[in-house]
Formats: C-alpha cells, sequence, structure tokens
C-alpha cells in the first residue's frame, strides 16, 4: 500500500478556492472580487511603468548575474526597504539599532520572524485581530507558536473598531505575549485604529511588556502616501518600543509573484543584533537557503533613484486613487437604488478591501445567483470593480439585501 494511504484531505484555502469558482463560471457578467491583487480599469493585472523601466535596466546592466544572494539577502535592498518604513530619520536606524534581512514577500518575512521569537526569545504566546488575514494563524502555528489567542478588533452592529474590546484584550494577555497588528490597511475591515487609538495600543504594549510584530502588507495603499501609511510604526519606535516588522513588496510594487519582502527588527541594544543577525540566518538557511535576487532588485533600484522612486509614488497614487473612486461608485449605487441598510463604511474603509457587513447567507446568493464572487465573511476586493461593472454589483447586492 501507499505511504500516502492515510492522507486525508485539508480544507481548500477559500480565497483561492473562490478565485478558481470565478475562473470557471462561464457566466458573462461574473465579477472577481476574492483576491487582493490590484487590478487596472480593465480589470488586468498592471505592471508598473516604473517596475518595466527597472526592469529594463537591470536586463541590460551586464556586471549582473545569478550567483546566489547571501542567506540575509541583499544588504542594498533590506537597507532601502528598512528605511522607507521606519523613516530615514528614525532614531533606531540612527543609533544602529535597526536591521532589515530579505524574506519571501510578507508570508516568509512572517515565517521567518515567528520562528525567530518562538524558537530563539522563546515567544510562544501570540494574539492576533479577530478577524484577521487567514494566513496569520497557519504561519504561526507553523513556526512553533503554542498558544494562538484572538484579541477583538470589530464591532458587526456598526461596523467600526471595536476600540474597548481590543484594549481590554491586550490588557489581559500574559506578559511577553506577541501581538500581531497589521500596520495599515487592516485585512478584512479595512478600518486602522486612529492615532489617538494607536497611541493608547502603544500605552499597553509598553506597560504591560508585551512585543509588537507588525505586519505591513499595504505600505502606500492605504492613503497613497508611503510615509503616512507608516505613521503607527513609527511611533511605536519613537515610544522605544522593539519590534518586528515583516514588509511585503506584493501589492505596493505589483510584484505578487517575485516573493520581495523584509524582516525588519528594531531592538533597543545594538549588541544584540550580531547574535540575532547569526539566529535568523540559521532559520533561513534551514527555510529557503538564500532569497530571489530579481524583485529585490528592483525595489532596490526604485527606491534608491530618485526619478525612479517619484514615478514608484506616481503609480501608487494611481492604484489608491482608483481603489477610492470604486467605493465612492459602489456606495453612491447602492445609495441611489435605495438598498436597505447604511453603506457609508464602504468608502470610510481603507487599502486593497471592504468588510461589507453582507453574512454568510447573502454572499451565497451573491455567488450563486449573480455570479460576484466574494468571501464568505463579506470581504470584497474593491480593485475588481470598475466603471463597467460597479452598477451591476450594486444591482446585484440590492436584490440580494432586499
Ligand atoms: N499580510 C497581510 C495582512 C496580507 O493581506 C498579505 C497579502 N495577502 C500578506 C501579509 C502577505 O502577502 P505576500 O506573502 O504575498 O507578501
Amino acid at each position: 500500500t501507499s505511504f500516502f494511504a492515510n492522507t486525508t484531505e485539508a480544507p481548500p484555502i477559500e480565497v483561492f478556492h473562490m478565485n478558481k469558482l470565478y475562473l470557471d463560471s462561464t457566466d458573462p457578467n461574473k465579477v472577481n472580487l476574492t483576491i487582493g491583487a490590484y487590478r487596472t480599469e480593465e480589470g488586468k493585472p498592471w505592471v508598473l511603468p516604473v517596475v518595466r523601466e527597472a526592469e529594463r535596466r537591470l536586463a541590460n546592466d551586464e556586471t549582473l548575474n545569478h550567483e546566489y544572494f547571501p542567506v540575509l539577502g541583499f544588504d542594498p535592498f533590506t537597507k532601502a526597504a528598512t528605511e522607507l518604513v521606519l523613516g530615514v530619520d528614525s532614531v533606531a536606524l540612527k543609533e544602529g539599532r535597526a536591521i532589515g534581512v530579505q524574506c519571501l514577500s510578507g508570508t516568509g518575512s512572517l515565517r521567518a520572524g515567528a520562528e525567530f521569537l518562538a524558537n530563539v526569545a522563546g515567544l510562544k504566546t501570540v494574539y492576533v485581530s479577530d478577524p484577521t488575514w487567514g494566513n496569520h494563524n497557519l504561519v504561526f502555528k507553523n513556526a512553533g507558536f503554542q498558544s494562538l489567542n484572538k484579541y477583538r478588533y470589530w464591532d458587526t452592529a456598526n461596523r467600526q473598531i471595536n476600540f474597548e474590546g481590543l484594549v481590554e484584550d491586550l490588557e489581559n494577555a500574559p506578559e511577553r505575549a506577541v501581538i500581531l497588528l497589521h500596520g495599515c490597511a487592516h485585512n478584512p475591515t479595512g478600518m486602522d485604529p486612529t492615532k489617538e487609538q494607536w497611541h493608547k495600543i502603544a500605552e499597553i504594549v509598553k506597560r504591560r511588556n508585551l512585543f509588537t510584530f507588525f505586519d505591513i502588507a499595504y505600505q502606500g495603499f492605504a492613503s497613497g502616501d508611503p510615509d503616512a501609511d507608516a505613521y503607527a510604526i513609527r511611533y511605536f519606535v519613537d515610544q522605544g518600543l522593539e519590534m518586528l516588522v515583516a514588509q511585503s513588496f506584493a501589492k505596493n510594487f505589483g510584484l505578487y509573484n517575485e516573493r520581495v519582502g523584509n524582516l525588519a527588527l528594531v531592538v533597543s541594544d545594538s549588541k544584540t543584533l550580531p547574535a540575532i543577525r547569526s539566529q535568523l540566518s540559521l532559520i533561513i538557511r534551514g527555510n529557503w537557503s538564500n532569497p530571489p535576487a530579481h524583485g529585490a532588485r528592483i525595489v532596490h533600484l526604485v527606491l534608491t533613484d530618485p526619478e525612479l522612486r517619484k514615478q514608484w509614488f506616481d503609480a501608487i497614487r494611481v492604484m489608491s486613487s482608483r481603489i477610492r473612486e470604486m467605493r465612492a461608485a459602489l456606495r453612491g449605487n447602492l445609495e441611489k437604488l435605495g438598498t436597505p441598510g447604511k453603506w457609508d463604511h464602504i468608502t470610510q474603509q481603507i487599502g486593497m478591501f471592504s468588510y461589507t457587513g453582507l453574512n454568510p447567507q447573502q454572499v451565497d446568493n451573491l455567488v450563486k445567483q449573480h455570479k460576484v464572487f466574494l468571501l464568505k465573511d463579506g470581504r470584497i476586493s474593491i480593485s475588481g470593480l470598475n466603471t463597467k461593472n460597479v452598477e451591476y454589483v450594486a444591482k446585484a447586492i440590492d436584490e440580494t439585501v432586499r
């Protein structure tokens, strides 16, 4: 008999499953609001013009080759990435208390960081927001975390952050628990804490001796301004907190399949860094040995060439503005139809997603009757909307909730 005869089928990964149902549908009106990837007005993936330009330059650079990168990656890239998130003037950078390590996109950065916390620092308790990105639990569990917990984040009835619940849960978390925070553009709710709320969270983290792990997969996507989107992280650094930051360049550079990521670490004592680097080297060696080069070279080139960097800022504004326009269009159409309920949250939310508040039966109806594909928690990826389909989607929602 096969060695694999007892292998049971694992549950499907919802987002890819729904995406496949969309692809398999033959309905000409079908709409894909599942996957968190930017789409143009024409519904197409977008290679940022600045990325094309960087690729042309790299292709013509005869000095480049396909040798291995070091285990911790391409140093000039990690430096540029760390500066992007912390800010060039960051006190932690000035004091030599911050480093970056190249990882496989946001997910690999989370995984390497989580393994380091669990197996080197001995932190095995984590709190993630309820709800959160579906992969957080799996990554932390597989990395060796023994206690996986949730802190309250969402007030379903009022479609806003349940800040009292969040505060209470962080106050009750045990000392040295790892608190996973979304740096900006919270996935799936699209709602971030206000500045005052961030200050309160930092105060609790500090007083209760908790450890912060920021996940920032949408820097620039939330407001159109990468500096504004890094507010929370920079505030925590200013408060003297140590932290890990998992940075993804999938969304803000449109480099989804290149797996460009940076794990930034801010520590209180620069003397701890050589040992930390050596431990991370072993973690990465045992996982993927060394990271891929192409995407990291692109991001490095764009971030360090003033002209290209400007073009990148422009591209981010193009993406974030189109998303904002589509939020307004969806809300406008729903209000025009007089669709029961309040829809102002669609324009209050930011980033790639809207947490619509549609319940599982309504989602099921949208998928089955209207071929509008979304996740069963009611999350829609706004960039799947365009001027040609937004009215159709609004009508489908209208019919569904009546
Ligand atoms: N964190 C969050 C909250 C995300 O939404 C994503 C992308 N869906 C990621 C991390 C990481 O994605 P990637 O590994 O593609 O960079």
